[in-house]
Formats: structure tokens, sequence, C-alpha cells
């Protein structure tokens, strides 16, 4: 089976892995701190806190911006799980803001009408989290000035996106956001196995995801209620979490971080070849757009002809001729957890239009030609057999 996304690993990866098992530190030693600083020199920005999921960074996201039991966070339905979930973690409610269908990214006018019904109920919301479907960074200029107006803060869901860019300058700079966050699962455009991180310009929410990271645990006598019984002492003074990344993870990271911009090249090589072996087929084909460049996690193609069993005769006509392929996302509002919270069908009828027509097919950087050429043929021979 040709997988939708695949990790790869050079020699040098594998090394710098080992290197890390023959060193005394196998976690909290010096290579976490290490790929931070590589990480926001890379993105540009201030502080980078890494963690042992993108999961875990947005939970941490949230604490840092203080989201609490009767605060309501907003976000894109067609994403992740992991986008919405981390606000019940903190007790607060759920709610979405349909898609463009255009984009597939939260779509800035939708927003600003929920925002302005919202405001008339007293019901804003505290966080709004954009994902960038894809790679393809959302509006955040736009949803900046929502948050400015509408007095919310928003976290960046960049779990697709690291390497891709906004307005000119790296997704994760954080100048239309509080916290950038980025996922390293394989899938991604980096990884780490497992892993994540949380981005931000700010000090104070800074403070906050580093002590919420390790247990709510500090050994600076500044934080303390007291003064320290010795060189051994530390205080809890919050109720923190494990949310670490080993050194294993790192000395990944920073070495994988060394050939993302050779991954992301590759990336638009291939989908510039999809985009020609499929464009005289009824399919939407992923567009460009004039003020930002894809981190292209995905390519998702849309059958023109949005029905589901359409869709699922491809999907499966795919995967028994060996091609992975994927569908991203079932609607969050849709899962049974989300619709026992009152969430039904119907709800955001373009995440659920999206829904019906989407596919994604195999995005990695090293598929060869032979493989993009058989994926297309299938798609090809799919079509010329309705
Ligand atoms: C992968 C992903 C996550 C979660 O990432 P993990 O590192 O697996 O926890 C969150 N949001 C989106 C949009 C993702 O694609």
């Amino acid at each position: 089976m040709i997988p939708y996304g695949k990790q790869d690993i050079s020699k040098e990866d594998i090394d710098a892995v080992v290197e890390v098992l023959k060193s005394p530190y196998l976690t909290q030693g010096p290579r976490v701190p290490v790929f931070e600083d590589a990480i926001t020199a890379y993105c540009g920005s201030k502080y980078g806190v890494a963690v042992n999921s993108a999961t875990s960074a947005l939970h941490l996201a949230c604490i840092a911006l203080n989201l609490i039991p009767g605060d309501i966070l907003w976000t894109s339905p067609i994403s992740f799980v992991a986008s919405a979930n981390c606000a019940l973690y903190c007790g607060a409610k759920v709610d979405f803001v349909d898609i463009d269908l255009s984009t597939h990214n939260m779509c800035p006018r939708a927003l600003k009408e929920k925002l302005e019904a919202a405001a008339k109920k007293g019901r804003l919301p505290k966080i709004v989290i954009p994902v960038h479907m894809g790679g393809d960074s959302c509006c955040m200029r736009e949803i900046y000035e929502l948050g400015q107006e509408y007095g919310f803060k928003i976290i960046e869901d960049a779990s697709h996106a690291i390497g891709g860019s906004y307005l000119g300058k790296r997704i994760g700079n954080c100048a239309y956001s509080d916290i950038t966050i980025f996922s390293f699962h394989p899938v991604k455009i980096i990884t780490t196995a497992e892993g994540g991180m949380a981005v931000t310009n700010n000090d104070d929410i800074y403070e906050k995801l580093i002590l919420h990271r390790s247990h709510g645990i500090t050994r600076d006598p500044n934080d303390m209620t007291c003064e320290p019984d010795g060189g051994w002492y530390y205080q809890q003074i919050e109720l923190g979490y494990n949310y670490r990344m080993t050194e294993l993870q790192a000395a990944l990271g920073i070495s994988q971080l060394g050939r993302i911009d050779h991954f992301i090249e590759r990336r638009h090589e291939i989908k510039a070849i999809y985009d020609d072996l499929l464009q005289q087929l009824p399919l939407d084909l992923p567009t460009t757009r004039t003020n930002s460049s894809s981190a292209l996690h995905l390519y998702v193609i849309k059958l023109k002809n949005k029905t589901m069993a359409l869709r699922k005769e491809l999907f499966d006509h795919m995967r028994s001729r060996g091609v992975g392929v994927n569908v991203h996302y079932i609607p969050i509002h849709l899962q049974p957890y989300y619709q026992k919270l009152g969430f039904s069908k119907g709800d955001f009828p373009q995440a659920e239009n999206y829904y019906k027509s989407a596919i994604s097919i195999p995005m990695h950087p090293n598929l060869e030609m032979a493989e993009l050429q058989y994926i297309a043929g299938e798609i090809e021979g799919f079509f010329s057999q309705k």
C-alpha cells in the first residue's frame, strides 16, 4: 500500500538518535532547548516549548490563555478532533465556525457573522483556533482584526503547516496570534515520532507553558512562596502535567529540521505533477493562493459530483489498488461524542458539503514519478469506467 503520508528517515537522523542513547541524558537534557531554538529561529518567533504531542501543546496553550469552565472556544469543524478536545480538557465549551469551501479553512465571513450574533447574546469565545488545513494558512490578518474587535485570543493549529508561509513570512511567527502549535507526528512535515511544539512571542504565555508542561513545578525562587530550603528545593504552584519531549525526540527533530526546505520543495514538485496528471478529470484540485505558500501536508481532491456513494466507490477502488487514500476530515461536530454535546447534521453545511467529496491522495517527499503516475492512472481508470 502506498501510504497517504510517510516519514523520511536518513542515516543522520538515526545516528542522532543513537548518539542520545549513549549520552547521559535521555530526557531533560541539552537537546530539547536546542530543538526549541532551532524551530523558533526557523519560523521567526521568540519562544518555543517542545512537548510530547500537538494535542498536549493545544492543551497547554488553552491553559496558558486561561481557558476555564464557563468559557467558550471556537474552532473549525474540518480538523482532527484534538483541535476541539483541548477546550473540553479545560472544562470549557466548544463551538465551530463553518469553512470556506475554496480554502477548506475557517471562513472569516462566517466568523464575523457568528461573532456579531454571539456579541448580542453575550456568548463571545475566549479563544479561536484557526486550523491551517493541509498546510495552507487561514486568513490570519482578518481573524486577528476580529480578535482585536471582539477580544478573543488566537491559537493557530499549524499541525500541518510548518514550512508554509503567509504574507511572505513563515507560519509560526505569531504575528497574528498568541500561540502557534506544530505537530511532529510521522505523517506531518517533520517528525519526532510523537511530538509537538507551542511557539509564542509573549513572555507570560511562555512562562505558563513551561510551568504546566512539567507538573506546575518551579525552581525559580522568585515564583516561590518562601525562601528555598536548599539546593534541592522546588515548589509545585499549579496543577500541571508531564508533557515533556524526550532527548531522543529532540535529536530526531533537530536532524529532520535540517531537511525541511527540501521536504517542502519536494511536496510542491509532487503537487505540480498531480495538478498536471489530474487536470482533465471531474475533480476540484487544490487551489494555489497568491498571499500564502502551503506546506502541502495533504493533497486533497474533491469529486465534482458530491455524493457520498461515489466518493466511497473511489476510496474503495484506490485502496483495492494499493493506494492508501484517506479522508481528512470527518466533521468534528458529527462525531458521536460531539453529537451528545448537542451538535447535529446540518449545523455546518459547508463542512458537511466538503466532507462528502474530499479524498486525500498520497503526499510525502519520497513518492517517485512511477508511483505518482500509477496513482493518477488509477483515478483516471476509475472515472473512465463511469
Ligand atoms: C495531527 C494533528 C493534531 C494532533 O497532533 P498530535 O501530535 O498527533 O497530537 C492536531 N491538530 C491537527 C489539525 C492535526 O492534524
